[in-house]
């Protein structure tokens, strides 16, 4: 059974311009009324989960919500989930929406991990974004925090923002650093179809970075961040020992896991489901006692696979062999070719991306799959 719970907030305060998550501008009234059915929806699927392990509020941004709607959710999880002895309960946080009451209120019901959505430490590139806040306010926020005597608390970075330079970058990075944190984040700016910023770009209104920095950004965070004692655990992310992201390594590791909210999407007994992204709709069916739940996929054998591959080797400690062979794969056999031109490597029963395959990392997964007959 599931001992992972995701619970999505789809409110922001503003839509950024590169945001493609569901999210709709804040309205009181619709968020406590969603949260009235993210509650009905938990105690509908509570027999679906077991002893908790893991807890992730996300968004959107959660720290939006007002006080008694946090507490009106925990109030259900108490009543309605068995929690193991220490969970790990994170809150996405967002600057402009969380000060030193949020961050009392949260850590008073339980959560012990809060990620705050920083993106960059340079106001142009914050502007470019279409974010709310600006560096400073970042920087107070996080600091906020960070008073609050939370040791777990991860930071996230954007890199590849159009008009942001290496210099700019190194700035953000050392920034990030000097508040501490136990875990970052450092995702490459992808702007997706049907964003604003997608269109800005489309219209030659602003120009996304060359290829060759963007690739010298990664390289740096992962040689800055390496040599501070933090461990590069994903392609992404980076901790302080024992600071890894425990729901985010489930997913990694294809464990099971329970989810609420609109569009939130659940992995059980091999079916992946999703929630319907309709705000309203959900609020409706939850009102009738009615899962939301329009798309329901069984993870068949090949896409089991597929998944397995390409969720295994985000984690940079790779995929394990001996796993790979209760599937029927002969990883050393499948991956030589790329072990041959140093893209992957293996090391004890793993098989994993150097740093030359880490930097080209979607391509190399295309070869794999290629090599296996997989599409
Ligand atoms: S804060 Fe996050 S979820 Fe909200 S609009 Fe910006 S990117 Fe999207």
């Amino acid at each position: 059974m599931p001992e992972a719970l995701y619970i999505h907030i789809p409110f922001c305060i503003k839509k950024c311009l590169y945001c493609d998550f569901l999210s709709v501008t804040y309205n009181e009234a619709l968020a406590k009324a969603y949260t009235d059915a993210l509650c009905k929806e938990l105690v509908l699927k509570k027999d679906f989960a077991g002893e908790l392990k893991t807890i992730y509020i996300g968004g959107g941004t959660p720290t939006i919500l007002p006080d008694e709607c946090f507490r009106q959710l925990f109030t259900c999880l108490q009543n309605n989930y068995s929690l193991s002895p220490s969970p790990e309960i994170t809150v996405e946080a967002n600057p402009g929406t969380v000060d030193e009451s949020k961050i009392k209120t949260l850590l008073s019901l339980g959560v012990n991990r809060i990620s705050i959505g920083v993106q960059s430490f340079n106001d142009d590139e914050l502007k470019t974004l279409g974010r709310i806040h600006t560096s400073d306010e970042a920087m107070k926020a996080t600091e906020a925090i960070k008073d609050s005597g939370i040791k777990n608390f991860s930071i996230d970075l954007i890199y590849g923002i159009p008009g942001q330079t290496l210099d700019s970058w190194k700035h953000t990075l050392s920034k990030a650093f000097t508040l501490s944190p136990a875990h970052i984040s450092s995702y490459e700016l992808t702007p997706e179809k049907n964003t604003p910023l997608y269109g800005l770009i489309e219209s030659g209104k602003i120009s996304m970075p060359d290829e060759e920095p963007v690739l010298s950004m990664y390289g740096y965070a992962i040689d800055y961040l390496s040599s501070r004692g933090y461990e590069h655990y994903e392609i992404s992310n980076f901790a302080l020992p024992h600071f890894k992201c425990l729901h985010n390594l489930n997913y990694w590791d294809r464990g099971e896991y329970i989810a609420a909210g609109a569009g939130a999407h659940s992995f059980i007994r091999g079916f992946r489901s999703k929630n319907t992204d309709d705000i309203r709709r959900y609020i409706k069916d939850l009102n009738k006692g009615i899962i939301p739940e329009p798309e329901s996929t069984e993870i068949k054998c090949e896409d089991a696979t597929k998944e397995f591959i390409f969720l295994g080797l985000r984690k940079t400690e790779g995929i394990s062999i001996a796993k790979a062979k209760e599937l029927g794969l002969d990883m050393p056999g499948v991956c030589s070719e790329l072990i041959e031109d140093g893209h992957l490597e293996i090391q004890g029963d793993y098989v994993r991306l150097t740093r030359k395959g880490l930097v080209v990392s979607n391509s190399v997964i295309v070869r794999l799959f290629e090599g296996l007959g997989l599409d």
